[in-house]
């Protein structure tokens, strides 16, 4: 076996062929380089394996295949039946390989492996499969103008597309990109995070199973500044679809602007979860848990900033801190019981931190956690989770996104002032309001800056409806039947049945 795959045992016994290389042409390749990124698993801080990692030379080479992939009428002018069939087929070797690539999962990001392989892969494999029913209904219109004009518009693909995806959600964000970029007939050049490189590449392995022709899936491992760069910058790429932060996200848009490209963004978040007095407390605790605690607080939606009517503020913070303490289980994440991972990378572990000192000097009230988790094993980038009350709007830890298991609660008095201080934010992603008064609810849902709403729940987002944000949280929207408009152009076709010059 060449080095371009490694065979590893995973923490939890099992055995498997990962691949080192970049994945362009349907083949595993070198980085012409030769440069490699090392992966640690944050759990105890041991390295994994190393993956070559793509330089500007390699982007060139992906991004040279998948134009001319797109150009080849074998992708260009498939069936859009035998598009979705194919796609079908992906999702369904995805879901035979579902073990595998959960484990994978959980061994690099941290993630539980039960929500790796209950949640994550079955995100993936849904929305492979809901792109898939799409191929064939994405359609163009007639427009009627006169009996002497014939217009109509074809939805036709973008072109080559550069996805570049984050560590915390590294499968499913791959698939929310895919389906949609594929099922519309693009083709894709996609870079994983250099925290996570793992899984995308295993998944290279089964893209060429799927029977897609060379060309039209490419996965790069890379650094953000390098390849990233090289993609956002590079002139034969027409599109650039990001998931990240939005200090990274700012630099792509102005590197997009090279050549105009079509831009996706997707970024960060601070987002409000609102409680009023009339809501059903109980269920309140149990989804703000959900909404700032899940995969370890590393979630762009996370609902963070927690503000509570001021009746029932006492009691919310008392349930909270209890319902946290009894659920908020944190342990190996091949552990079936654990609920909580270790933070991603060092980088992320020392963030938490400091947000934590932050906090703490800024004289916010610390109820619990506000400190690495030192009980697995000693080693690890655990957090305990971490809640301060009585928080300020002029404080760090109320305006900046920490993407951790940290949150920050306060109360409001009237329904004004938490509509205006929800929109206190430059972030408008996420937000979520608790009431059983349905006229506020609907009322707050549309006052509230934000480009999702939760009404009695935070955070259950559905690949079949769109995902997004306003404001600094980005641009586009992903998911549902929004996410094939950032993949199609409308090209209009005039034909002239009768008007003579
Ligand atoms: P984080 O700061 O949480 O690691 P980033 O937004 O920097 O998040 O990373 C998300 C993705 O963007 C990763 O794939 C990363 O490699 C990539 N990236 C980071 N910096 C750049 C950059 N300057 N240009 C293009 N991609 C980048």
């Amino acid at each position: 076996m060449s080095d371009l795959f490694v065979e590893l045992t995973a923490p939890n016994g099992r055995k498997y062929s990962q691949p080192r290389g970049l994945f362009i042409n349907n083949e595993f390749v070198k980085s012409k380089s030769g440069e490699t990124i090392t992966t640690i698993n944050p759990t105890d801080e041991s390295e994994i394996t190393s993956v070559y990692a793509a330089g500007p030379e390699d982007v060139d080479i992906a991004v040279a295949a998948a134009r001319k992939a797109f150009k080849d009428p074998s992708w260009r002018d498939m069936d859009t039946t035998a598009r979705g069939e194919l796609l079908y087929r992906f999702a369904e070797i995805i879901e035979q390989n579902k073990e595998v690539l959960a484990t994978i999962e959980t061994w690099d990001n941290g993630k539980p492996y039960s929500v790796a392989l209950n949640e994550d892969l079955a995100e993936v494999t849904g929305t492979i499969k809901y792109y898939a029913g799409w191929s064939n209904k994405v359609h163009g219109q007639v427009i009627d103008t006169s009996p002497a004009k014939l217009a109509y518009t074809i939805r036709e693909p973008l072109g080559v597309c550069a996805q570049i995806i984050p560590w915390n959600f590294p499968l499913a964000m791959a698939a929310w990109k895919l389906g949609p970029a594929l099922a519309t007939g693009n083709t894709v050049v996609m870079k994983a995070a250099e925290q996570t490189p793992l899984s995308l590449l295993y998944l290279g392995t089964l893209v060429k199973e799927a029977g897609f022709p060379p060309g039209v899936i490419n996965f790069l491992n890379g650094e953000g500044r390098k390849a990233g760069a090289a993609l956002a910058q590079h002139l034969d790429v027409d599109k650039i679809a990001f998931t990240g932060s939005t200090a990274t996200g700012k630099e792509i848009m102005k590197m997009a602007a090279v050549n105009m490209k079509n831009i996706t963004l997707e970024t960060g978040g601070k987002s409000p979860l609102i409680i009023f007095e009339d809501a059903d407390i109980e269920q309140a605790v149990k989804w703000a848990h959900i909404g700032i605690m899940y995969n370890q607080g590393q979630v762009c939606t996370a609902t963070s900033r927690i503000l509570v009517e001021e009746g029932v503020y006492e009691k919310f913070i008392e349930l909270f801190k209890s319902h946290v303490a009894e659920t908020s289980i944190v342990g190996d994440p091949f552990k079936d019981d654990t609920f909580q991972g270790p933070q991603v990378t060092k980088t992320q572990f020392e963030r938490v931190l400091s947000y934590i000192e932050a906090g703490k000097s800024e004289g916010a009230k610390l109820i619990a956690g506000g400190e690495a988790f030192k009980n697995v094993g000693g080693k690890g980038f655990f957090i305990a989770p971490t809640i301060f009350t009585d928080v300020k709007d002029s404080m760090k830890i109320y305006r900046e996104e920490v993407f951790g298991p940290f949150v920050v609660i306060s109360s409001f008095k009237t329904e004004e002032e938490a509509i205006e201080r929800a929109n206190d934010s430059t972030y408008g992603l996420g937000a979520a309001v608790f009431t059983q008064n349905i006229s506020k609810g609907h009322r707050l849902a549309r006052l509230i800056e934000a480009g999702m709403v939760w009404i009695n729940s935070s955070n259950d987002s559905d690949i079949r409806v769109p995902f997004g944000g306003v404001k600094q949280s980005g641009i586009g929207r992903e998911l549902g039947e929004a996410g094939l408009e950032s993949y199609t152009n409308k090209k209009a076709v005039h034909v002239n049945l009768g008007t003579k010059l």
